[in-house]
Order: C-alpha cells, then sequence, then structure tokens
C-alpha cells in the first residue's frame, strides 16, 4: 500500500464517520453529506470546523420549555404542546 493510498483509506475512513455523526446529531441528510464531501475533500479545514460546531451544539441541546398550559415538559419549539395540544408558539 503506498502512502497516498493509505491518505484515502483514513480520509474516506474519517468521512464516514463525519457522516454517521452529523446524522446522529440531527443534520439532515443533505446537510451530513456536504460534511462528508468538505471533510472528505479538505479535512485539514474541514474536520476542525465540524468538531468546533459540534462542541457548539452539545452547548446547547434542543431547548426544552414547560408548556404553560399543562405544565409538562416539551423538546424543540413546535407550535402546539404535544400533550396537551395548546398553542405554544406565538405568532
Ligand atoms: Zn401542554
Amino acid at each position: 500500500m503506498s502512502t497516498q493510498q493509505i491518505a484515502l483509506f483514513v480520509a474516506a475512513g474519517v468521512s464516514i464517520w463525519v457522516y454517521m455523526d452529523a446524522k446522529k446529531n440531527n443534520y439532515s441528510t443533505p446537510m451530513s453529506i456536504g460534511w462528508m464531501l468538505g471533510v472528505f475533500m479538505l479535512m485539514i479545514v474541514f474536520l476542525p470546523f465540524y468538531l468546533i460546531v459540534k462542541a457548539k451544539r452539545a452547548k446547547h441541546p434542543v431547548m426544552s420549555t414547560a408548556c404553560e398550559h399543562c405544565s409538562k415538559v416539551y423538546f424543540g419549539s413546535p407550535n402546539y404542546c404535544p400533550h396537551c395540544g395548546y398553542l405554544v408558539r406565538k405568532v
């Protein structure tokens, strides 16, 4: 195996890891593929960038809010409370 082949092999492995990790972190499929291609072609730029974004997202997990009607906690920012159907999004 030549050095180039090894480098390609490593790049492919890391790209696949980034793709799977992005999917796990709620990125859409096109976004995950974008990350994967970016890392594969320009790992020196995209891999640190991906890890920084990942760390930032980890610090701000999906927001949880208590419904003001039934006081149960829901996640994200839906229009209606998933527990009681109360309109929670202020338009
Ligand atoms: Zn509710």
